[in-house]
């Protein structure tokens, strides 16, 4: 018998998501994270935005799961005190020539069942009177949260459940037998196994890597990731009310565009921006020598906003499925049956929004494995 029943690599939002959620079922459940702490990468590094479900291909994995996630976890922040809030945002064109984007922005929203409405320059400058505007699309259910609260929230959950997460503790190799599962652990370079009958690989930004030492062949299976970094400014406080809600372009190359975002500090922000590192080397300062280019593109959407006011504040880096110019490619959740190997599920490419999406990936990869 092995030791365990599920085994999830990786304590990120996902990755305790889906243990606080088998847990209840399958208590004999461990996560196996390489850092001290769960939730140390990406899920801590994000703009922490409750999205509403607006951008994404109708039908797709992200349009669908951020929409249900999104109910999820409004319905998870209320019941349980979550810090949260539904603080609504506007998307501005800010020029005529933005508006035919716009419009088409507002459509695929409404075609994911997003309850979207749009404004004319006027009533988007009454909401926001600070902002360059030419007309907007208004998101009432757009909201911030707190992930540090909602992984101590999954955390606790799971562990209650009987779950055990195990830190410290770094796959570094996968056998399969035909029946269970053997994952080589490296504990501060001792070297142990587990046995488990299936296995979650929910492992951020080496969720590749992981699928890798199953014996998938990363490239051949469109598996591979590529890190695209984002970084993030504050603003000086003094003009940290020159907006009250998220003020999003209408976005213009890669990303949803640099835009205005408030904290739990109560601190203004502007990010992130895309910047693909080089042989994936993770890198989380934020240089100095990008205010400028932040200057500009905050006052596309915010004018009065001064290369002076801002400050490097924190980077992240998605885990992404295309390469930089490529068009932007949907979540891979996969149960790998086909490839024979029965009850293992890769989640590979879980960029934003996978912190919205992470209770609906849960039960996602509970229906991949038990239904
Ligand atoms: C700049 C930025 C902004 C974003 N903004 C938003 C947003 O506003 N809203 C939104 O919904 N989403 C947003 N996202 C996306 C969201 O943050 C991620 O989708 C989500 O955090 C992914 O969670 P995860 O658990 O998959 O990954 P992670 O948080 O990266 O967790 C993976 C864990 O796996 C562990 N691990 C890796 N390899 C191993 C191994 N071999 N053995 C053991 N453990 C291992 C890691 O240490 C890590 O703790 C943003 C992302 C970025 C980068």
């Amino acid at each position: 018998m092995a030791d365990f029943e599920i085994t999830i690599i990786g304590a990120g939002v996902v990755g305790l998501a889906i243990a606080a959620r088998l847990s209840e079922r399958h208590p004999n459940l461990v996560v196996v994270e390489k850092n001290e702490k769960y939730g140390l990468e990406t899920s801590s590094r994000n703009s922490e935005v409750i999205h509403a479900g607006i951008y994404y291909p109708p039908g797709s994995l992200k349009a669908r799961l951020c929409v249900q996630g999104r109910e999820e976890l409004y319905h998870l922040c209320r019941r349980h005190n979550i810090a949260h809030r539904q603080i609504t945002k506007l998307i501005t064109a800010t020029s005529q020539e933005e508006l035919p984007k716009l419009e088409a922005i507002y459509h695929n929203g409404r075609e994911n069942g997003v309850p979207l409405e749009l404004l004319d320059r006027e009533a988007a400058l009454r909401l926001e009177p600070n902002i360059q505007t030419a007309g907007a699309i208004f998101s009432p259910l757009t909201g911030i949260i707190s992930a540090h609260e909602l992984m101590d929230y999954l955390y606790h959950t799971a562990f209650r459940q009987g779950a055990t997460v195990q830190h410290h503790c770094e796959v570094v190799g996968i056998e399969f037998s035909g029946r269970e599962y053997s994952l080589e652990i490296d504990e501060h370079g001792h070297r142990s196994r587990i046995t488990s009958e299936k296995v979650v690989n929910a492992a951020g930004l080496f969720a590749d890597r992981v699928a890798a030492m199953t014996g998938i062949d990363i490239d051949k299976a469109g598996y591979r990731q590529y890190f695209a970094k984002g970084s993030y400014f504050a603003v000086t406080p003094s003009k940290s009310n020159v907006v009250s809600r998220l003020i999003y372009p209408v976005p213009l190359n890669e990303g949803l565009g640099v835009h205005a975002l408030l904290d739990w500090g109560g601190r203004l922000k502007f990010g992130p921006d895309v910047e693909y590192l080089v042989d994936n080397r993770i890198d989380y300062t934020v240089s100095e020598q990008k205010r400028a280019a932040f200057g500009n593109a905050i006052r596309r959407i915010v004018p009065t906003i001064r290369d002076e006011d801002l400050s490097p504040d924190l980077a992240g880096i998605r885990p992404k499925l295309q390469k930089k110019g490529e068009p932007p490619r949907d979540f891979v959740i996969a149960h790998e049956r086909e490839r024979r190997l029965v009850g293992f599920v890769n989640l590979i490419g879980i960029d934003s929004p996978g912190l919205t999406s992470a209770l609906a990936i849960a039960r996602y990869v509970e229906g991949l494995l038990y239904d």
